[in-house]
């Protein structure tokens, strides 16, 4: 059974995990990768943080990015701590 897992090529390891998970900040996912990303993130204890590190960083960029083309309409949302 698990021999007949690792065969198969949508397991993947965090390596190729991560990859996919910075891949897919410029592309979009073929199906069978997204569906192999799901998969793993499902049985991983280490990718699930990893992937919620990503996801802090691109909303960061993608202000920083909003901030940078429109500065004249920085204020439109603020969030204070
Ligand atoms: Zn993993």
């Amino acid at each position: 059974m698990n021999a007949l897992l690792r065969s198969l090529p949508l397991m993947r390891s965090c390596k190729e995990a991560a990859a996919l998970m910075v891949a897919r900040e410029d592309r979009a996912l073929r199906a069978t990768e997204r569906w192999a990303l799901r998969v793993h993130l499902s049985m991983c204890k280490a990718c699930p943080n990893f992937e919620a590190q990503l996801l802090t960083m691109r909303t960061a960029m993608r202000q920083w990015r909003h901030y940078s083309e429109q500065e004249s309409e920085q204020q439109s949302e603020r969030d204070g701590a």
